[in-house]
Parts: C-alpha cells; structure tokens; sequence
C-alpha cells in the first residue's frame, strides 16, 4: 500500500486543476498584457483566478491579491516591501518559530543591519502576546508571524495579534501558506494587511503563490520591470498555473468544512491509535489549537530520519520536524524554540493528512509504524538518540529534510 501523509510539502495536484490548466499550455497561449483579443481573453481568465483566490481569503477585493511565484516570493515581497515603504524604520518582529522563507530572510537582513526580535514560544508551541506587544515600538517596520506552523500545525491566534500591531500602528504580515484551504480566512474581517499563500499546499500546482496587499498599504514591489500585476510584480504572468491555483482555490473554498472536518477525524484516529500502540511517544503541540490534518509526534530516544527510511521501504510518505545538512541531522528549530526535551527532540515524525487520505490509510500507517518503532528501540541505548548509521544492522539516516 502507498501512503502519501506529506501534504504539508506538497500536495496532489486535483485533476479539474490539471484539466483548467492544459488549454494554456497548448491553444490559448497569448500574453496577458496584450492589446488583441488571443491575448486579453487569457488576461480575463488571470483576473477570474484573482477572484477565486480572493474568494478562498475572504479578500474584499479581488485586486488586493498579487500573483508571485511561489510563497517564498510572496514572503520576501512583504518584507521588504515594508522595509521599503517605512525606510526610517530599522525593526523587525517575528517568531522563532517561522519557516525558512521568513527565518532564512529575517537572518539576511539582521546581517545587513536590521534589528530583529525572534519571538519566543512555550512548550506547546503558543507565542506570549505580552512578549509580542513588548516587541512592538516605534522603530518597528514590519511583523510578520505565520498563522499555521508547518511542522506541528498549531494555529496563531492572528486576529488578536493584528489588533496588537494594529494598535501600535506596525504593518502585520502573516505566512498562510498552511493554513490557507485548511481554516476558514475571513481577511477582510482582520487586522492584517498582508498575507502570504501557496497554490501547491491546496492542490494547485508548485511555482505559484500570492500575497494580499490590503488596499491603502503603500507597497514599493520586489520584482521590478513591467507593468503585470498593477505594477506589483513585474514579469510576464505564469499563466497556466495561476489559472491552476484559482481553480484549486475554488475546489478548496467551496469544500474546506467537510474536508476540514474529515482530515481532523482521520488525524485523530491516528493519533489515538499511535500514542497507543507506540510506548514513550508524545505529540508536540497537541494542547494547541492545530491544523485540522498534521500530526507531529516524538518517539523518545529514536531518531526520526530512521523512522522515516523505514516507512519508506512500507511505502509510506511522511517528514521529520528536522532539517539536514550534509547528512548531520540538526534538530528541529520549531521542537528546539517549544523546549522538547533532548530524549525526544530527535524522534519527531510529521503525519500530513489531505482530503485523499483514508481509514484505511491510517489503519495501515499504524500496522506498519509500531513495528519499526520496537525494532530501532533494539539499537538505541537508554539515555540516547539511536544512531542506526553507526549499525552494521541499521538503517542509515537519508539525509533528506522536512520539506514545507
Ligand atoms: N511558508 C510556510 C509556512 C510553508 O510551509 C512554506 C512551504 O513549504 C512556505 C512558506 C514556502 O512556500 P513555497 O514552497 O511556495 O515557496
């Protein structure tokens, strides 16, 4: 059996999708910005893509959404477009627990000379509002906190921390490149005046993203060059995918409740049934608000890469809460920023579920996964992260990183 529960990197692209985007590739390739007809009717089919996409946000406009080319992108553009905008202020607020889009630019631009403070979580991964109002001073040009965290799922409380920057007059950029077909997002109804999402983590093809600019946020553009996106985003538009990511933000708007709410049920099940079946394993993050569909659960003194060859060889799909580098496992910066203690750190498994996930699926994952728990047990030490490569009997660590 073949279990795909890494949804959280990426997702499968919805045959409608594929369907929506193919006259693009073939017949209907005229250019957006042109004059004639072969052209403007494909720009007509771009602003009805904006407006599903608005749709999936909860945009009071369609013109408030910016096509980019993929999350990354949309991230960057908010960032230093506020930079920008507010050249006199030298101050960023963010989390220690972003992703790379965000940490790996934040990181950039503190070496550059601006000042960053990296915002705390506790043990179950939720931020302390008074640190981020503390944060917050007149030097602030941006903060940017993520709605979703991609490896454990838990949800920011996004319209309490807007009225926090709100009220301190800082622009408020949040990452919902999780959250977006997942949650509900009412953007209108927020304090938040830019918003970052990713058309390959709802079924929409990769290399597309947007980013929500709310009308009236002055907004200096990344991309510099042409006119395309109302001077927002130079560069001639990736036609056929964003048509791919309108047609997969209007499956996933109009079908969020109850895929929403069958992802939850399937997720704990699987859950329940691994904390069970797998002596010593506890799930981060669980006393927070999550995800509907991501699992992240540590099994002490193993080593998740290890966990993760294994479910391979059983043809299951999933991710470590940790990144590699060069074959050295580094723990991961979210786990490490929640205080997981070090005999568990090692051993995260992220399970990302989609609306094409089964019973069967999670009956299966948790047959296969117990097994393999006990058998690396028998190679790690008491006291210490098992180290298969260091095994004639073991399974090396791939190497690979968790992805998204
Ligand atoms: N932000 C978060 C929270 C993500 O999970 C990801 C994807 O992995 C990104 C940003 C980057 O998105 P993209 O892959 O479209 O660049």
């Amino acid at each position: 059996m073949d279990v795909y529960f890494d949804n959280n990197a990426t997702t499968r692209v919805l045959p409608e999708v594929v369907e929506a985007m193919l006259p693009f590739y073939t017949d209907r390739y005229g250019n957006p910005s042109s004059i004639h007809r072969f052209g403007s009717s494909v720009g007509e089919k771009i602003a009805e893509a904006r407006a599903q996409v608005a749709a999936l946000i909860g945009a009071a406009d369609p013109i408030e959404v910016i096509f980019t080319s993929c999350g990354t992108e949309s991230d960057n553009a908010a960032i230093r477009g506020m930079l920008e905008a507010r050249p006199d202020k030298r101050h960023i607020v963010t989390t220690k627990v972003e992703h790379s889009a965000i940490l790996g630019l934040c990181q950039h631009l503190e070496k550059k000379g601006y000042r960053v403070t990296w915002l705390n979580v506790d043990q179950e991964g939720a931020l302390d509002l008074t640190e981020l109002e503390a944060a917050l001073t007149q030097d602030t040009a941006i903060a940017s906190i993520m709605w979703a965290n991609n490896e454990t799922g838990v949800i920011f409380p996004i319209e309490k921390i807007g009225a926090l920057a709100r009220a301190k007059g800082v622009p408020l950029h949040v990452d919902a490149v999780q959250a977006a077909g997942k949650i509900p997002i009412q953007i209108k109804n927020l304090p938040v005046d830019l918003l970052t999402i990713s058309g390959h983590k709802f079924h929409g093809p990769k290399g597309v993203g947007a980013l929500y600019v709310r009308r009236g946020i002055t907004f200096p553009p990344f991309m510099i060059g042409g006119h395309q996106e109302k001077n927002r985003r130079a560069g001639t538009e990736n036609v056929a995918s964003i048509i791919g990511m309108g047609r997969a933000a209007e499956v996933a708007y109009g079908r969020l409740p109850a895929d929403a709410a069958a992802m939850a049920q399937l997720r704990d099940d699987l859950q329940k049934l691994l904390l069970e079946s797998c002596p010593e394993s506890r799930v981060n993050g669980a006393e927070q608000p999550r995800l509907p569909n991501t699992l992240n659960i540590s099994f002490r003194h193993l080593e998740g890469e290890s966990i993760l060859v294994l479910l391979d060889q059983q043809g299951i799909c999933a991710s470590t809460g940790s990144a590699c580098t060069a074959g050295s496992s580094e723990p991961s910066h979210v786990l490490r920023a929640m205080s997981v203690p070090v005999d568990w750190l090692q051993g995260a498994v992220r399970f990302s579920l989609s609306r094409f996930s089964s019973e069967a699926e999670v009956d299966y994952v948790n047959r296969m996964l117990p097994p393999i728990v006990q058998r690396l047990r028998g190679f790690s030490k008491t006291g210490q992260i098992a180290d298969p490569s260091k095994s004639s009997r073991g399974v090396p660590a791939s190497g690979r990183r968790a992805r998204g």
